[in-house]
């Protein structure tokens, strides 16, 4: 029986996409050949990079703009130091929301300066700072809209005098925003838009080539811009199941479809953390995520019967990050409005047996 998969990453993704990604590994195309053993080079291959870098403008609304989108390899964590190699000189403003913003930061300060224009941290990362100024002085601002380990996300992004860098790993095409306020986008694939192995970027050209030092070719965006993300062998699978998740999320209609459906799904759930007292959420309500909904019991004894309860109904990877404790449901993307009455079904049947 297929799983309700309230995984926080690598994740679920559309079961069309899990068919097709499974044929092609036996006959990629109707070419005689599988999706793993041909070329990265190959006239087939080139074009499902063409096809998963363009949906990634057009589904973002940043076409003919200014930006290019790479698949690069190393993953999100890896952007952490490529982003700050490739644009800090001096100093660079960071916002910390978390564990990954805090990993950013320990990254850049290898390269210059950091200023952390706020913190969360005073109480376990469960809001969002506000009200905080970014440095004209700086090379650029860094911040994480959404924080998948403690379930909050950026409702809105400050007007920002200086390049603004953002780690969209956990909610990339799950909300509209106006994208072109953003000069660098960077998300590991493997949380809203394919497996894990390739992380997608999306930069504003212009903000590139203005720092001193030496750039190794592998962590130099403008290489890989000039080599269309084929300076070395690139994921080919991780690109091509990327790129069906997108094709996917356009013919549904795009993100202002699964923004609709996102804000159900999310509402249902804080409806009934909210409703029932045996719950309680984490974060601040007004920094919710609608991806990684966060929330402990109330009554830490009934753990196992919740437990139970959760594994009997079919649900899956709802155990919350070992730093927040109690319980986090990822409802990404390809997660069906279904799976969440599920859960919220079992929450209530909680209430029923207490
Ligand atoms: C998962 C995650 C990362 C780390 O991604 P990797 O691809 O494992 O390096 C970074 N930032 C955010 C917001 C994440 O959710």
């Amino acid at each position: 029986m297929k799983k309700h998969n309230f995984s926080a990453g690598p994740c679920i993704l559309p079961q069309s996409v899990f068919k097709e990604a499974s044929e092609a590994i036996l006959d990629f195309n109707n070419s005689g050949l599988s999706i793993l053993e041909i070329s990265h080079r190959s006239k087939d291959f080139v074009s499902v990079m063409e096809e998963a870098q363009q949906l990634s403008l057009e589904l973002l609304g940043l076409e003919n703009k200014g930006y290019k989108a790479l698949f690069l390899q190393g993953g999100a964590s890896t952007q952490f130091l490529m982003t700050a190699y490739n644009l800090l000189e001096k100093k660079a403003a960071y916002l910390n929301t978390g564990t990954w913003s805090t990993k950013a930061i320990k990254e850049a300060k290898l390269f210059g300066e950091i200023e952390e224009v706020a913190s969360s941290k005073d109480k376990n990362f469960n809001y969002i700072p506000k009200g905080y100024s970014i440095p004209t002085n700086a090379d650029y601002f860094h911040c994480t809209s959404n924080n998948t380990i403690f379930g909050t996300q950026i409702k809105e992004f400050p007007n920002s005098p200086i390049p603004l860098v953002c780690d969209m790993s956990s909610d990339i095409f799950s909300r509209n925003l106006d994208f072109s306020q953003f000069d660098l986008i960077y998300a590991g694939a493997q949380k809203n838009m394919g497996p894990a192995g390739t992380t997608l970027v999306i930069v504003k050209e212009s903000i590139l080539g203005k720092v001193t030092r030496q750039i190794p070719s592998m962590l130099d965006y403008q290489i890989h811009i000039g080599k269309e993300s084929m300076f070395n062998t690139p994921s080919v699978y991780a690109v091509y199941v990327s790129m069906l998740t997108l094709r996917w999320l356009k013919d549904l209609g795009g993100i202002n479809e699964i923004e609709k459906i996102n804000n159900k799904k999310a509402s249902a759930i804080y409806q009934e953390v909210d409703r029932n007292p045996l719950f309680k959420g984490y974060a601040e309500k007004a920094d919710r995520s609608i991806m990684n909904a966060t929330f402990t019991l109330t009554e830490p004894k009934l753990e196992e019967l919740f437990n139970d309860l959760w594994k009997a109904a079919g649900i899956n990877g709802l155990n919350g990050h070992r730093s927040v404790g109690g319980y986090r449901a990822s409802m990404y993307n390809a997660l069906p409005l279904e799976s969440v009455e599920i859960l919220v079904q079992v929450m209530k049947e909680l209430e029923t047996q207490a």
